[in-house]
């Protein structure tokens, strides 16, 4: 994980103003004209409330769904640099050849179930493990495997891997077929053999996600539509290409799993995507148990803890996970692809991912294989405007770095951005200033300043002791400190600390 400055980001491009212009009337005749017309979607409008009251009144177990977003402590106001947000998502041509990790979610690394010179077909599968936390791994171009080699992942730990040169012909395993599920147990069968992980960064299995302990009484779908890391889009684009799979997704899990309300969160920097989905929720008659709320534009509202507070105003304790507070959290491109499993049995294979930063040529969202090489994609970018001076896997707050343009995008992977020179100028850190302002930015109500002395001591009892665990890592401390100091790895390694 990787943690940048990002103030010096300009150029913003926020999508409020591209889509949400307000419509002005142009005459006092075109005025006059206009009145019945207002007259009567007032009526309607009343008629709506009405209706919805009575419904209410008949129903007083109807679940509550919010209109707000309840308040939320931290964070910081980040430049949006959603640069792709109107840009259609291209496909990328079939690549020659793919590079799959056999780790690419939370949990046990898959082992190679194919070997050296077996031809495969798009969507076998092609790693597993007996492990309940693991998700498998599909083929995701058809060919024939070339190796199967091993490969250092950028946090150091090294993986093992399947090489496959593809024949270009992305012939279809023969036996995919839509999954039957007409409960929860088939649900999460289906749901693990499609290889699912938590599309938004984290990776997490999402069979095992959804498939909680009895003894929770969870009641709330939290589906993440925050996207509130800087230039990425690509659960945007989901929002405006697929809205009818986000909307049949969040019905079939609501349904499935016995959940009583489902609350699509998002960022109110995406008005059009609001509006198409809010719309299509009156439309299907869902609006009694599934809502969508517009978010305060702040970052990390996608940070799961965070966007439970926003949504609910529940506190997930400390050490504890979303089901213990009564949600689950699924990220909104995870839910539309659920639904498009459940309809077509094919597994995941392809990732939409926001192409950007100043290095690249062009900016794009681009929907590629998993294990299409990082250079491939910059090729189909147009190349380098200029030399990259940092590659992050990711948003710039909490990307990873990659070492080199030979790595292989995975699952999770939901941007590459290119950064030049001015994106990565380094501030040098000076002494602290005691200013506090780490404290009141950390939405974990962590005190960061506080945490780098002790970690400079290693009293790892302090440590403890300020709950350093609860650090999601998300860099709104050292975002915010005017002395540039390094608190995010001061964080890192105050949780190793206390692990150790
Ligand atoms: S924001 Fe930086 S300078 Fe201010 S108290 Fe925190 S660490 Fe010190
Ligand atoms: S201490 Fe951790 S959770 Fe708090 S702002 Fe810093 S990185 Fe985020």
């Amino acid at each position: 994980m990787d943690t940048m400055e990002t103030k010096d980001m300009t150029d913003v491009t926020d999508i409020t103003d591209i889509t949400d212009t307000p419509e002005i009337s142009e005459s006092k005749e075109d005025a006059e004209k206009e009145k019945p017309k207002k007259e009567n979607k007032e009526q309607t409008d009343k008629k709506e409330k009405k209706r919805k009251k009575s419904k209410k009144a008949a129903d007083p177990d109807a679940p509550f769904l919010p209109k707000k977003p309840f308040k939320t402590h931290g964070g910081v106001r980040v430049n949006h640099m959603k640069n792709t947000a109107e840009i259609p998502s291209e496909a990328l041509p079939v690549p020659k050849r793919v590079v799959i990790s056999m780790q690419q979610h939370i949990g046990t690394a898959c082992e190679p179930i194919v070997k050296k010179g077996d031809s495969v077909t798009v969507g076998q599968k092609i790693g597993d493990s007996d492990s309940p936390l693991c998700a498998p791994i599909h083929a995701s171009v058809s060919g024939q495997v070339t190796a199967i080699g091993t490969m250092l992942m950028p946090n150091g730990t090294e993986v093992k891997t399947v090489e496959i040169a593809s024949d270009g012909q992305q012939t279809l395993c023969s036996d995919i077929q839509p999954p039957v599920v007409t409960n929860a147990d088939e649900l999460y069968a289906a749901v693990r053999e499609s290889g699912l992980v938590g599309l938004g960064g984290a990776g997490f299995p999402v069979s095992v996600k959804i498939n909680y302990s009895p003894d929770k009484s969870v009641d709330t779908l939290v589906v993440n539509g925050a996207e509130c890391e800087p230039y990425l889009t690509a659960d945007y684009r989901e929002m405006i290409e697929s809205p009818e799979d986000i909307i049949e997704g969040t019905r079939l899990l609501t349904e499935m799993l016995g959940l009583r309300r489902a609350i699509i969160g998002i960022e109110g920097n995406k008005p059009a995507a609001i509006r198409y989905l809010a719309s299509l929720i009156r439309e299907r008659s869902l609006d009694d148990k599934m809502c969508v709320l517009k978010l305060k534009n702040a970052y990390p509202q996608g940070a799961e803890k965070v966007l439970i507070k926003a949504c609910t105003d529940r506190a997930v304790p400390v050490g504890k996970i979303p089901a213990d507070a009564g949600c689950i959290v699924l990220n909104i491109t995870s839910v539309g692809f659920i639904a498009r499993y459940l309809k077509t049995g094919i597994p995941l294979v392809a990732k939409r991912i926001t192409v950007d930063g100043s290095a690249i040529a062009e900016a794009k969202n681009v929907v590629a294989p998993i294990g299409t090489i990082v250079s491939d994609i910059a090729d189909f970018c147009g190349g380098f405007d200029k030399p990259p001076q940092k590659v992050l896997m990711g948003g710039p707050m909490m990307g990873t770095a990659l070492y080199s343009l030979d790595y292989p995008i995975i699952k999770q992977n939901n941007g590459l951005i290119f950064m030049g020179e001015a994106e990565t100028d380094a501030l040098r850190p000076t002494d602290c200033i005691r200013c506090g302002r780490c404290v009141s930015a950390c939405p974990m109500l962590l005190t960061p300043v506080n945490i780098q002395h002790l970690v400079q001591k290693r009293d790892i009892d302090g440590l403890n002791d300020l709950c350093v665990t609860s650090c999601m890592e998300c860099g709104c401390c050292a975002y915010s400190c005017p002395a540039h100091r390094p608190l995010v790895q001061f964080l890192r390694m105050a949780k190793n600390l206390v692990k150790s």
